[in-house]
């Protein structure tokens, strides 16, 4: 349920509203816009009459949210949430660029690596230290070393870092070093991760599982939300179809759609979502175009030698070459790049 309240209602009768609402057992979630304040209430709100809210003088209008998920909805912040992260920003008007390898294999390649994709504009490093492969006798990371060395290049750079977590084994180190948590399409609904997670106050990248519905993602979302994290950023990375050609197929509309229904962040990666690296810009295109927030994008120095996904990886002159291309798509959507 969702009370919206008059322009100008006074604090101390919004207050008391707040009370009233906790004092049902019901948790009270404040979103403080411009325009407006929203309350949002969490909790078993079927019995709950919405009568008894529409009387009080302060109170604009009452909505029931008809979705399974709540905290992640949009009616619950109409404004859009902006993640704020070391000096970046997601899901404000520059779009937030995550550029680098699939996987930290060498000091000498993510260190070179996070230079070049910085020259070029991104505004945040990607590696993966731990891989989820699908075959347990491909390469699998280097672990807490490929950590040791992304944090490396973050100190050499000055790059915010994403990384996966696959396992709340390892939390301490991620929530001590990493800037934004990945949580990859394989874990999407590993729920005692989301939970974890949930506890803290790093931003969560929630990737796309490969077989879940927006509902299912937005869900997973919300797990994390409703542990009191609330810095999610979506990321579309392509679902599972019958088409062969493409690793993934990407599903574009996913973008307006979950904007529409959730105040989240979203942000595209084009390389998981196709495979296929000169496919890479015009998915990229297509992202900026439809309204994504931003992008994350595999960057290899030499990919034909990538230890994983060397098929979809960008030189870091192709993935320049990008970046300059989407600047005027960019501002067509009132953003920039
Ligand atoms: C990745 O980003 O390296 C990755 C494994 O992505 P996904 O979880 O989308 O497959
Ligand atoms: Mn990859």
């Amino acid at each position: 349920m969702i009370i919206v309240l008059k322009p100008n209602a006074p604090e101390k009768r919004i207050d008391e509203l707040i009370t009233e609402i906790k004092g049902i057992g019901l948790r009270v979630d404040v979103s403080r816009g411009a325009e407006q304040t929203i309350l949002g209430l969490i909790g078993d709100t079927i019995s709950v009459n919405e009568v008894r809210f529409e009387k009080n003088d302060i109170v604009a209008k009452v909505m029931r949210v008809q979705e399974p998920y709540k905290k992640a909805n949009r009616l619950f912040k109409p404004e859009g949430t902006v993640v704020r992260v070391a000096g970046e920003s997601i899901g404000g008007k520059r779009l937030a660029v995550m550029a680098g390898p699939c996987s930290v294999e060498s000091e000498r390649q993510i260190i070179e690596i996070a230079r070049q994709v910085r020259k070029a504009g991104a505004g945040f490093l990607r590696g993966g230290a731990f891989k989820p492969r699908t075959s347990p006798y491909s390469f699998q990371g280097l672990g807490e070393e490929g950590l040791e060395l992304l944090i490396l290049a973050k100190k050499e750079t000055g790059m915010p870092i994403v990384s996966e977590i696959m396992d709340a084994a390892v939390l301490d180190k991620f929530v001590e070093h990493v800037d934004i948590i990945q949580v990859g399409a394989r874990s999407m609904q590993n729920f005692s991760l989301l939970k974890e997670l949930g506890k803290l106050k790093v931003p969560i990248l929630l990737k796309r599982g490969f077989a879940s519905t927006i509902e299912e993602w937005l869900m997973s979302a919300e797990y994390v939300m409703n542990g009191g994290n609330e810095n999610i950023i979506l990321c579309e990375r392509g679902i599972r179809t019958f088409e062969t050609y493409t690793r993934n197929t990407l599903d574009m509309c996913a973008i307006p759609i979950v904007k529409r229904l959730s105040h989240l962040p979203v942000i595209v990666d084009p390389s998981h979502g196709t495979g296929i690296s000169w496919l890479v810009e015009p998915a990229s295109k297509a992202a900026v175009s439809l309204g994504a927030d931003g992008l994350m994008i595999e960057v290899h120095n030499c990919p034909d030698e990538a230890l994983c996904d060397g098929n979809q990886a960008l030189t870091p002159e192709q993935f320049e070459i990008i970046m300059q291309k989407l600047g005027p798509l960019a501002e067509l959507e009132g953003r920039s790049i």
